[in-house]
């Protein structure tokens, strides 16, 4: 058997072992030989993919306590999103930070510090994080928070599953009077207009541009999409009959991997000059359901399967906003000028970094670009990631597949720090990833 993350590259031969409570995660760890912890796999490369036996954790999938007062949510770590949301969104509350699919587990989110299209104003998951329970290298069953146990905390957040097991999650949610979103279009005819339009959305609660790479319009010719959570007063009478409905799951769906020829630089440049006049007309407000606005590529299950068996990358940088429009549009040139198909390239401003030690959020512009695999492609990622470092700035683990090394280490300044902490920890040699053999953590 094999498996792999949602880019399907790189594949792994092996068994994904399925897991059902906390008891069974500390004997798996206990039962000797490198492990890693596996949410639902949305993360893109090879940082779900155990260099030893990689362990399910889908199982663990229980609510366990809620506290009116605060508002905080202990669920299992995996719990999915999409659960959490169908069960809280119809008593008026919401996850403080969603990424661009329902369908992750709250363990990895954890995992990964997720940040969604609030990141500037509520930065990423783990900020709303009050604890965690963990299962250490020595099979030790710990609860750690800021006060207790604070810098195995720390490092967690972010830390790709490299320091422990995350067995449950306790975090806080905010209160929501819709499910609908006060969904704002703008466009931008370049990257420059796109860049300076999320600067002016600083003060909105949600905001992303969707980047035009291949268009026949300006450089990174852009959508913004900024939006608030809807008021009541803000629903047409429809909207107001149910105002917190969850919406129904995908109907369309890919049902296999298709030939590559269907994706090339036409059928991309096609899409993207669609897509562009679609949005474009809309421009201006509208009230959305929460479910286009923040996970639009939910609509089809498999949709990964577009690109074909060799699968795709996806390309995801923060730049420090110093020296970011120069860095970003050397990076946009390149890829006009390889003409490699990309159907989603998606641009937004992330506020101060909040991140543990090798999390991912810092303040300045994040960019990402899927591609299908082939040689050029890869090529063309490790030009962009040399513009990525000579800028300051680093590339997602939780979207990474194949940077080397000293890319990584010249991104992350605490990444000996974490090796360090690892080690004195026994981490490093029970917790492996095929992510972290390649990087050596
Ligand atoms: C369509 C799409 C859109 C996305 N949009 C965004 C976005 O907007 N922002 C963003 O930040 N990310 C985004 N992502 C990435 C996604 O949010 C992360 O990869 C997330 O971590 C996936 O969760 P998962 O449960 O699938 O974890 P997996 O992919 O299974 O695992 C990811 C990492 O978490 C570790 N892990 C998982 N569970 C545990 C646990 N219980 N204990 C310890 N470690 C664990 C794994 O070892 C691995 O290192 C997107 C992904 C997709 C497919």
């Amino acid at each position: 058997m094999s498996f792999a993350g949602w880019g399907n590259f790189p594949r792994r031969q092996g068994e994904l072992e399925t897991l059902r409570d906390p008891a069974a995660v500390r004997r798996a760890v206990l039962g000797g030989g490198p492990v890693l912890a596996h949410g639902a796999g949305r993360s893109y490369g090879d940082a779900a993919l155990g260099a030893g036996r990689t362990l399910g954790l889908r199982g663990l999938d229980r609510f366990l306590a809620y506290d009116e007062a605060s508002r905080d949510l202990t669920v299992e770590a995996g719990v999915m999103l999409s659960d959490v949301i169908d069960a809280v969104l119809p008593r008026g509350l919401f996850p403080p930070v969603v990424p661009g699919t329902r369908y992750v587990t709250i363990g990895g989110m954890v995992a990964s510090n997720v940040h969604g299209k609030n990141h500037h104003v509520a930065g990423a998951f783990g900020a709303h994080v009050s604890a965690l329970t963990l299962v250490t290298a020595q099979g030790d069953v710990v609860r750690c928070s800021r006060g207790e146990n604070a810098q195995l905390f720390r490092a967690t957040i972010g830390g790709m599953g490299l320091t422990g097991i995350v067995t449950d999650v306790t975090f806080r949610l905010i209160p929501v009077e819709t499910a609908f979103i006060r969904q704002e279009t703008l466009s931008a005819p370049d990257l420059a207009a796109a860049m300076r339009l999320l600067e002016e959305s600083r003060n909105r609660t949600y905001s992303v541009a969707w980047i035009d790479g291949l268009g026949k319009g300006g450089l990174g010719r852009a959508l913004v999409f900024r939006g608030e959570h809807a008021l009541r007063a803000d629903l047409d009478d429809d909207q107001a009959r149910a105002p917190l409905r969850t919406g129904t799951p995908p109907r369309l769906a890919v049902p296999f991997h298709l030939p590559a020829f269907t994706l090339n630089r036409l059928s991309a440049s096609a899409f993207n000059e669609l897509y562009y006049r679609m949005n474009a007309r809309r421009e201006g407000m509208r009230v959305v359901g929460y479910l286009p606005y923040f996970f639009p590529l939910d609509g089809v299950a498999h949709w990964n399967r577009i690109y074909g068996s060799r699968g795709f990358i996806q390309h995801q940088c923060v730049i420090p906003r110093a020296g970011s429009s120069a860095a970003l549009g050397e990076m946009l040139a390149l890829i006009a000028r390889e003409g490699n198909p990309s159907f989603l390239t998606v641009l937004k401003l992330l506020g101060p970094g909040d991140a543990g030690m090798i999390g991912f959020p810092m303040e300045g512009f994040t960019l990402a670009i899927d591609f299908p695999v082939s040689d050029d492609t890869l090529r063309l990622a490790a030009a962009l990631d040399r513009i990525v470092v000579a800028s300051g700035g680093r590339l997602y683990l939780a979207k990474d597949a194949r940077q080397d090394r000293g890319i990584f280490d010249a991104g992350y300044g605490e990444a000996d720090a974490f090796r360090a902490f690892r080690a004195e920890a026994g981490a490093s040699a029970r917790f492996r990833s095929l992510q972290s053999e390649r990087l050596g953590l």
